[in-house]
């Protein structure tokens, strides 16, 4: 079982001291310490020390703090923090009770007991701070990650800030999200920050100014990305980047949740439907979204199972995106297919048997006329089979009655790639079972021809076990008529 992350009993946070007072009692070195760390900040500091070291009596000097000789609890009043700092318990002890009496948080040097609050180390590059602390557990830990954090950021970390900062506001015009985000990454990547970084302070300001012209005229642009057959790792490395940019993620059922997920974490994911019997938005519907989400500036992955060109309907968006006028680009996936044919160790085309291969749907079938691709299988290719499991019976019908031999090798895959893909292996004859089985409810890919009898079926079942059951028409029998 995993242990519950330990929780802080000190909560970091940041205190607004511009324009306000802030009380250090004692004028010694641990007043004095405490003295410089709030020197850092923009708080009026008050010294109130009846004595003070010469080295407190210099900084109030330079610093052009209050000092005050005796203290009372009024002095307290109006200050937002209270250091009790005297190195005199009772005096300490006194100025923690008048503290919180006036509501005023307070620390006590080195009494953690007796603190609200805790300072910390500090890495200080304003307007950005980087505050460490440890709850007292270690002030030398403390200052070793203070001083390895310190050395890992550019000394002009704070002049970028400040320029962000001088940005913001016209940073605001730029829609949300997308191009924002894309203004700032470059913002504190890019141009600006590498001028910064020279020390070359109006060139910054140039470059940032470019920057945000640029991306308040920036338009959208849609990936169609192939997402592969299901397995996370058969993703292109292309594929992976556009993800980890996008602004949106409009993704079909058949591509799994664990491939959507690497996506970047906080694009917009859009379920747009395509599974047999449920499309959640039809094309037109589909083909719109991509469009308005171009023209409102956004970086778009549509992602398809498998290649985008393969039976992807990829032709009418890409139709759409080019008379709107939306830049697009295609990123090939690996297709079902060939996912198919890598599970059974199926050369596609074998030398001496099969030189060409037919890459087909079930569902061109229509009336009684034979499909283009039927001929080719009977000239040898070897042809592959998208959506063709409920049509499977007409398939072999169409093929067999064309001459193509019923004893020509089959082999089927259910979930090609993924973890829990079933195989099946039988004949021509056999393929019309298909059709009637209820146990294969994911993606399925028939291949048909001689090279398949090259496959690999140590870890396929016979098809032929379901031959004969149930089959809507009495399968091979059915389609010979
Ligand atoms: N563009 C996709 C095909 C989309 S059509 C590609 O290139 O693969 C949908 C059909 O693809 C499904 O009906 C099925 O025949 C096939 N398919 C997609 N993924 C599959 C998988 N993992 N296993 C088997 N067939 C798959």
């Amino acid at each position: 079982m995993p242990q519950p992350a330990p929780k802080l009993n000190a909560f970091p946070v940041f205190v607004r001291v511009e324009d306000e007072a802030v009380t250090i009692v004692g004028g010694g070195d641990e007043a004095l310490a405490k003295a410089r760390l709030l020197g850092q900040s923009s708080a009026t500091l008050r010294i109130v020390a009846e004595s003070a070291s010469p080295d407190m009596l210099g900084f109030i000097a330079q610093s052009g703090a209050t000092h005050i000789a005796a203290y009372e609890a009024s002095r307290l009043e109006g200050s937002v923090m209270v250091f009790a700092a005297s190195g005199d318990e009772a005096l300490d002890r006194r100025v923690v009770q008048d503290a919180r009496r006036l509501g005023i948080p307070v620390n006590a040097v080195d009494r953690p007991e007796l603190c609200d609050f805790f300072t910390p180390a500090l890495v200080n590059r304003a307007p950005v701070a980087i505050a460490i602390g440890t709850e007292g557990a270690g002030p030398v830990l403390a200052q070793m990650l203070r001083a390895r954090i310190d050395r890992m950021l550019s000394p002009s970390l704070g002049r970028l800030a400040a320029l962000a900062a001088s940005f913001r506001a016209a940073a605001e015009s730029l829609p949300r999200g997308n191009s924002r985000r894309r203004f700032w990454s470059e913002f504190f990547g890019g141009a600006p920050a590498r001028a910064v970084e020279a020390g070359k302070l109006s060139q910054a300001h140039d470059a940032a100014a470019d920057l945000l012209r640029s991306a308040a005229s920036a338009s959208g642009h849609i990936a169609l990305v192939g997402a592969g057959p299901g397995a996370e790792d058969l993703l292109t490395l292309r594929a992976h980047r556009l993800l980890m940019e996008a602004d949106v993620i409009v993704h079909d059922a058949l591509v799994p949740e664990a491939v959507v997920a690497m996506g970047r974490r906080d694009a917009e994911r859009l379920a747009v439907g395509k599974r047999k019997g449920c499309h959640t938005k039809s094309q037109a519907e589909i083909n719109a979204l991509l469009v308005e989400l171009g023209r409102e500036g956004k970086r778009v992955v549509r992602l398809k199972s498998g290649d985008p060109l393969v039976f992807g309907r990829a032709g009418e968006e890409m139709a759409a995106l080019r008379d709107a006028g939306v830049a697009y680009e295609v990123v090939p996936g690996v297709t079902a297919a060939f996912a198919a044919a890598a599970d059974f160790e199926l050369p596609l085309t074998l030398r001496g048997v099969s030189s060409s291969m037919v890459f087909t749907t079930g569902h061109d079938l229509k009336g009684n006329s034979l499909p283009d691709w039927a001929k080719l299988a009977i000239s040898g290719a070897t042809v592959v089979v998208y959506m063709g499991r409920s049509v499977a019976a007409e398939v072999a019908g169409r093929l067999i009655e064309a001459g193509l031999s019923p004893d020509t090798a089959v082999a089927v895959v259910e979930n090609a790639s993924l973890g829990n893909r079933r195989r099946f292996h039988g004949t021509l004859a056999d393929l019309p079972s298909l059709e009637a089985r209820a146990d294969l409810s994911g993606p399925v890919m028939t291949i048909i021809g001689d090279a398949v009898a090259g496959a690999n079926f140590e870890r396929s079942e016979p098809l032929a076990a379901h031959r004969h059951e149930g089959a809507p028409i009495a399968a091979t029998e059915g389609v010979q008529q």
